[in-house]
Order: C-alpha cells, then sequence, then structure tokens
C-alpha cells in the first residue's frame, strides 16, 4: 500500500490530498525560495487526526513535517518526499475572559488569537505579524512589540495539549511533565504536535504606535538616539528599529515604537529629530495595527534570513547597519531588529529554553530576492556583525544551511536530554539541538 492508501484508510473523506488546490495550499508557504513538495497532505481536523497521522508516518518510515501558518521561512513545515501534517484547521481559539486565559488551537495565527482577545477586551503577546502561526511562534520563543510589556510570547504559555512520537496525546504544563513543559517554552517543534497551548492573556492597553521613516544617510544619527532611550526604556515602550524601503521605495532608517498606556510621555519622538514621515497613531486594538504590518511582508517572495544579537544600538554599530543596507542586492531587502527588554530580560535564562534573557536587539538580515547575491549580501551582512554580536542565535529564524550549534547555549544539554526522552528516534526534526 502507499502512504496515501494507508492515510485514506485511516482519516475521512477529503482529508488526504497527494494533488489539488488543498495540496497546492498546504505545500506553499510563505517563503516562495521552498520548493520542497510532500507525498502527501494530511487535513488534520482534531488531535485524533494527529495521532493517526503521526502513527501512520512512523509506520511508513516517512519524513513527517507540521505545517501551521507556513511562516518558517526555511520551510520545515513542509517535508519533501514525507507527510505534511496540515494543522490549519485547528485555529480554534477559546477565551476565558474571567481567568484572562485562552485555549488556542495549534494551527491558529497571531490574527486570530488577537481577535478573539480583543473582542473580550484582552490582548495576547504576539510578534510583529499576524499571519505567523501562533504555536510556531510562541514554541520558539515569540519576539514582539510587547517584549518589554508582556516578555516573549513562549513567556505567556499556560499549558499544552501534545501528540508525542509514539501518537499518545498528553497535557503538559507547570505541574504536568515538567521536563516536556521547559523544553516546549523555547525549543520549537522538537517533541511533538501541539493540538492546542493555553495562553496567558491580559487586559488590552491602549496602544500607540506606528512606523517613522528617516533618511538612511541618518541611520547612525537615529539609531544612537534610540539606543539612549532603550537603555532605560521602561516595560510599557518597546522600540522596534530598522533599516528598509520607504513608501517610495528609497533606503530609510525606520523606527518603530509601541507604547502600552499613554502616548510618548518622554517626548521620545522629538529627540529623534525631523522625519520624513511619520504614520504615529493610538489604534483601538493591536489588531488593527497588525494589518498594516502583514502588509510590509506579503506572502509569495524569496527570502534569505540571519540573525544576529547585539548588545545596544551604538552609532558604530548603526554605521555598520547603513552600511550593510547600502549594499543590499535587491531593493526589497533590509534590515529589521527586535527590540528584547523588560519582562523578557527578568525571565532567569534557565527557567525556559529561550538562551539569551539579557537585554539585546535581535537583527533580522532579510534578503529578498532569489539569485546568489542576495543571499551573499544576507552571509556578508551577518558577517559584519559578528564582531558585536552575543553568542547564540534566535531558533525560529535559523537557516537549514547554517551551523547552529550554539543556538540554545547553556540550555542545550537539558533540551538534548528532553528529546531524548520524548523523541529519541528524531522524528520531529524542525530545529536542530546542536
Ligand atoms: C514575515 C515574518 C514575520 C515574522 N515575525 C516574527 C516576529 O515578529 N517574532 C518572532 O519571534 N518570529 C517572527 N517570525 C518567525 C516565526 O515566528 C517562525 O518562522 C515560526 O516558526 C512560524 O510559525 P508558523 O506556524 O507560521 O510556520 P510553519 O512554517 O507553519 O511552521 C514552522 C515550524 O514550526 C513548528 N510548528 C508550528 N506549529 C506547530 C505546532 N502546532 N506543533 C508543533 N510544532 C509546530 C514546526 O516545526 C514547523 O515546521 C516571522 C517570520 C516571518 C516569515
Amino acid at each position: 500500500m502507499t502512504a496515501e492508501d494507508v492515510l485514506r484508510a485511516r482519516m475521512s473523506a477529503g482529508q488526504v490530498h497527494t494533488s489539488g488546490p488543498q495540496y497546492e495550499s498546504a505545500a506553499t508557504v510563505w517563503n516562495a525560495a521552498v520548493v520542497a513538495r510532500p507525498a502527501v497532505v494530511v487535513e488534520c481536523r482534531s488531535t485524533a487526526d494527529v495521532q493517526a497521522s503521526v502513527r501512520a508516518c512512523r509506520e511508513l518510515g516517512l519524513p513527517l513535517s507540521v505545517r501551521s501558518g507556513g511562516h518558517d521561512w526555511a520551510g520545515r513545515a513542509v517535508a519533501d518526499g514525507g507527510i505534511l501534517l496540515d494543522l490549519r484547521p485547528l485555529n480554534r481559539v477559546a477565551v476565558d475572559a474571567g481567568r484572562r486565559a485562552a485555549v488556542v488551537g495549534g494551527g491558529a495565527r497571531a490574527n486570530d488569537v488577537l481577535a478573539a482577545a480583543e473582542a473580550r477586551g484582552l490582548t495576547a503577546a504576539v510578534g510583529t505579524i499576524g499571519t505567523v502561526g501562533f504555536a510556531g511562534l510562541a514554541l520558539g520563543g515569540g519576539y514582539g512589540p510587547f517584549l518589554g510589556k508582556y516578555g516573549l510570547a513562549a513567556d505567556n504559555l499556560l499549558g499544552a495539549e501534545i501528540v508525542l512520537a509514539d501518537g499518545e496525546v498528553v497535557l503538559a504544563n507547570a505541574s504536568r511533565l515538567p521536563d516536556l513543559w521547559w523544553a516546549l517554552r523555547g525549543g520549537g517543534g522538537n517533541f511533538g504536535v501541539v493540538t492546542s497551548l493555553g495562553v496567558r492573556l491580559h487586559a488590552a492597553p491602549r496602544i500607540t504606535t506606528g512606523p517613522v521613516w528617516y533618511p538612511a544617510s541618518d541611520t547612525a544619527r537615529v539609531f544612537a538616539a534610540v539606543a539612549e532611550i532603550q537603555t532605560d526604556a521602561p516595560d510599557e515602550l518597546t522600540v522596534q528599529t530598522g533599516v528598509l524601503a520607504g513608501a517610495d521605495g528609497s533606503l530609510c532608517a525606520l523606527v518603530w515604537p509601541t507604547w502600552c498606556g499613554p502616548a510618548d510621555p518622554d517626548g521620545f519622538l522629538a529627540r529623534l529629530g525631523t522625519p520624513l514621515a511619520s504614520q504615529i497613531e493610538t489604534v483601538p486594538s493591536y489588531a488593527a495595527e497588525i494589518a498594516r504590518r502583514d502588509a510590509m511582508f506579503p506572502d509569495g517572495r524569496s527570502v534569505t534570513i540571519r540573525t544576529r544579537s547585539l548588545p545596544a544600538l551604538t552609532a558604530e554599530i548603526g554605521s555598520v547597519l547603513a552600511s550593510a543596507a547600502e549594499a543590499r542586492t535587491s531593493p526589497l531587502s533590509g534590515l529589521s531588529i527586535h527590540h528584547f527588554h523588560g519582562a523578557a530580560s527578568r525571565v532567569p535564562v534557565t527557567d525556559t529554553p529561550f538562551p539569551l534573557r539579557e537585554d539585546h536587539l535581535m537583527v533580522e538580515v532579510l534578503g529578498l530576492g532569489d539569485g546568489n547575491d542576495d543571499r551573499a549580501w544576507a552571509d556578508a551582512t551577518a558577517a559584519a556583525l559578528d564582531r558585536y554580536a552575543l553568542p547564540g542565535a534566535y531558533a525560529n529564524l535559523l537557516g537549514t544551511d547554517v551551523p547552529s550549534a550554539e543556538v540554545f547555549g547553556r540550555n542545550s544539554g537539558r533540551l538534548r536530554d528532553v528529546k531524548h526522552r520524548y523523541d529519541p528516534d528524531g522524528v520531529f526534526r524542525a530545529i536542530p539541538l546542536g
């Protein structure tokens, strides 16, 4: 029997695809450079479907991949010649407003979580982009505009239902399977298929945010001023930055602050000088704001990503970033920089696998284009930042083509032990553990 036959015998009609629109929709992910083709796509509509699919993969000896939001740029969601578990039907979000908590399906996107939470006057620690899968984001960490206020998305998890490599379904939380629970909050999709997550929600604050654009020639000056503000920014202010193409296509320095509370109480923006353009506004909800961010990162482009974590945006580093961006080989390539501080930095480093708990800036080097020169530019930019970089790498944005032994730092050994206990045969190969 073929894999298709085996799976059709175990699933309901219409759940198993080897071609056609559902197959293409699952196999096509955010990064157009991902060309892998799974042998079979299984639409998982329940935990039982996930269990049956995992068991079938094991029996057939085929590689398995898990697809939620499809935003892993390296294409880990698509196992070439293997079985792709499409979790997108598992996108239900049930909010318990009294407990300020939600149960989030393993295939829900950040936008689904925000919509459900904000309908009840609550919000969630999500990333910058709403179309990213929430589980994918949170299992690997989850940088975003609320790092200072709420920490990583992973820091806001309360529990998980997970299908393990043998098809068994278990619950993991602070009191059940604490070793697995530890590993899930930053160790990525390495331990099983998460069918739902318990997520802590927060009373939705008033949010003031938006992009402010400066000439690229001002990057070093603007970043040095931002660095002063970031050094003692309150938890309520997280300042994302970048060097990216502005509305007219020309390269610009970008400052994108997010205040949870009163708008710019310390006159932050005045200290940065006169911008080319500013779209700062107080928004009714983060869901309203995130659509603007989603529009900046549409599906269907070919992308190479590298990351480096830096201690601060000094003028010297600002100059290096500006020169690197100027040297880009494609007009849409650039740099996007997360600001890690506040609540995220106060979590002890061994409380979760996430390896870097000191204040830092995580630089995403975004090489847009499918030419070798775009990849070479991304590599050269990362190399130029090496002398300033903190150790480690961001698990969620790892390439499959770069050495990753140092990703989890001092948490690597413990993470490997948990992997060995729960997935000794390496069924889940999402993020290498070094
Ligand atoms: C445009 C863009 C913006 C981004 N913005 C941010 C950001 O602001 N902050 C940030 O931290 N990261 C960001 N990322 C990175 C993103 O968080 C990771 O790529 C994440 O893994 C994507 O999850 P996904 O479900 O969309 O991806 P998929 O490609 O569907 O899944 C990627 C992998 O995650 C694992 N996974 C996903 N769901 C599950 C599950 N339910 N159970 C077990 N494993 C699972 C699997 O190993 C899977 O192969 C961004 C990526 C892109 C492309």
